[in-house]
């Protein structure tokens, strides 16, 4: 398996220090607000990720940290009139609820940065003692020129980064490029006891610390971002590889944006859809498709009319399902013949070519190709004639092939509970608007099919006559 690194800027083999297993560590979001479904690429991205590193029998340990003490959180909380530890856990709360709904697969552990203060301390210190870190009036600050290979992951050198214009002259530093590792509190701010007085974290510390404190010293992957590369990880390997004085992470991975007109989707330039905007009118298989027809790579130019032609090719793989769900429904041979076990057996090359795309740095973009190219092969092959075992082999695969994408696992086949519930609900909807015709017709559909309603205190039961 091929990752591109962004450390060496190209594709290397794929070699886990543990053999079968991965240690991966992704930069989580801010939570002071929903997420937006510019996030939720990157999320969906290395969710997939991982997933496939799963398909392939690799046992993965995935850790995603929140960050939930830094200026947006505390300007988010003085607005909101509520603390930062409220806030942080209001948004992780939220969102939980969105990722579930992307069908984002659960961390291993989502460490929150304010519950590792004692190890972030511990950190600091160290760097201080090995001279890697200096403290000016309650601040600490890392010393970049301490640290040989500054620039590195972000391929640059640190004279070219000191004549870089945009970095702002702060006085307490002995250079521009040294960044904050402990900020000293300001009147209002939560802070925390230290060697350095009362204060918190600055926000690059805290994933090298987590990352340390639950994976080790060297980690197999960490992700993020395209705009994380730079300062962030950049600092996240100083800081790390000047501690421990071994590599911090083997592969180096970033994604790329999600763009509107060609700017980033962010919320700064309110140009944004919440996640939950968009699932609110979108099928997540729509979203994740969207997400994950381009390569994790390529940006996304994102736009309505983007999500409607995901919609329709996410309904051509689902018309699929149905072909085969309908003629499961039919058929009334059990087993299959040799013929159909041979094409059963020639469906595999499709799962070859899904195989070889995601080995060669998860191109999902043309591992998409490959599972058209299995719904229009099975699509023209199989018809009422066939045999249940046949259809099913090829519900599994192409099931088998959806998963590490999150995507065509669901049934086409309505449940008779579901439907009636459906009904039920309709009812009630033109009850309430006093439109009893239509209630009542609903009723007597339903009674012409066998099921009668029942009108309880506790709500609307059915049963069968
Ligand atoms: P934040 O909450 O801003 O720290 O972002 C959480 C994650 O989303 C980080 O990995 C960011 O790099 C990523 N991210 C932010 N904006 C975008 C965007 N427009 N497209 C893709 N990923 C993004
Ligand atoms: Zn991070």
């Amino acid at each position: 398996m091929k990752i591109y690194n962004t450390l060496t800027r190209q594709k290397e083999e794929f070699k886990p220090i543990t053999p079968g297993e991965v240690k991966m560590y992704v930069c989580g979001p801010t939570v002071y607000n929903y997420f937006h479904i510019g996030n939720g690429r990157t999320f969906i991205a290395f969710d997939t990720i991982r997933r496939y590193l799963e398909y392939r029998g690799y046992k993965v340990t995935f850790i995603q940290n929140f960050t939930d003490i830094d200026d947006k959180m505390i300007n988010k909380a003085n607005e909101e009139g509520c603390t930062v530890k409220e806030l942080g856990d209001r948004y992780i709360s939220e969102y939980y609820k969105d990722a579930d709904a992307l069908n984002i697969e659960r961390a291993s552990t989502n460490p929150r940065a304010t519950e590792y203060i004692e190890e972030i301390i511990d950190f600091v210190n160290g760097l201080v003692d090995k001279g890697y870190a200096y403290e000016v009036n309650g601040d600490v600050y890392f010393s970049t020129k301490k640290f040989e290979n500054y620039g590195k992951l972000s391929g640059q050198n640190i004279e070219d980064l000191q004549s870089g214009a945009r970095i702002k002259v702060d006085e307490r530093k002995n250079d521009p490029l040294d960044f904050a590792i402990w900020k000293s509190q300001k009147p209002g701010e939560p802070a925390w006891k230290s060697p350095w007085g009362m204060g918190r974290p600055g926000w690059h510390i805290e994933c090298s610390c987590m990352a340390k404190k639950l994976l080790g010293e060297t980690i197999d992957i960490h992700a993020g971002g395209a705009d994380l590369a730079f300062p962030h990880h950049e600092n996240e390997v100083a800081q790390s590889e000047a501690l421990t004085g071994k590599q911090f992470a083997n592969y180096w991975m970033h994604s790329a944006f999600v763009n509107v007109n060609n700017q980033k989707m962010s919320k700064s330039l309110s140009n944004f859809f919440t996640a939950r905007e968009i699932l609110e009118k979108y099928d997540v298989d729509v979203i994740r498709f969207l997400m994950l027809s381009a390569h994790y790579r390529q940006p996304v130019n994102f736009s309505m009319e983007l999500l409607d032609s995901a919609k329709a090719s996410v309904e051509r793989l689902y018309n699929c399902v149905s072909n085969i769900e309908n003629l499961l429904d039919e058929t009334t041979v059990e087993t299959m013949t040799e013929a159909e076990a041979e094409f059963l057996k020639s469906l595999n090359k499709h799962k070859e070519k899904y195989i070889e795309k995601m080995d060669d740095d998860f191109n999902t973009a043309d591992a998409i190709t490959a599972m058209f190219d299995l719904a229009k092969d099975i699509n023209s092959n199989l018809n009422a004639e066939s045999s249940k075992e046949v259809l099913n082999g090829a519900l599994s695969l192409i099931r088998e092939l959806g998963a590490p994408l999150g995507i065509i696992q669901k049934s086409t086949k309505v449940s008779l509970e579901d439907e009636i519930e459906e009904l039920i609900r309709q009812r009630q909807e033109a009850r309430k608007n006093r439109d009893f015709a239509m209630a009542d017709k609903i009723r007597d559909d339903l009674k012409a099919r066998g099921i009668v309603l029942e009108d309880t205190p506790q709500g609307v039961r059915w049963k069968k006559l």
